[in-house]
């Protein structure tokens, strides 16, 4: 006459994922219009472009770029205001990003 077994529960035993989606708002490819672009030696394809609105009213572009990672090859996107002179992306994954640290070639 022992306990009653209990009856199995639902397993729960899977892993989560976790893995980072990053979601590009691409209208299909090369949709963006913008050519790929290099920056110190990585090259960077064009995604999608992100319409944002600023305080004051007036509208930034933002284009998000396809890159891989300079350190562990994955490929990230990284958004950069279209109208920055500079283009500095970020040049590692979300994995390897440090602020303030930047990669030596
Ligand atoms: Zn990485």
């Amino acid at each position: 006459m022992g306990p009653p077994e209990i009856e199995g529960r639902p397993g729960r035993a899977a892993p989560h994922d976790l893995r980072l989606t990053i979601e590009a708002n691409n209208n299909g490819t090369g949709e963006s219009g913008q050519a790929p672009r290099l920056y110190r030696g990585q090259s960077y394809r064009a995604v999608g472009e992100v319409r944002h609105q600023r305080l004051d009213g007036s509208e930034a572009t933002i284009v998000q770029w396809e890159s891989a990672c300079a350190q562990c090859g994955a490929p990230f996107v990284c958004a950069v205001p279209e109208r920055s002179r500079k283009f500095q992306p970020n040049r590692r994954c979300q994995k390897h990003k440090r602020p303030g640290v930047r990669v030596r070639p």
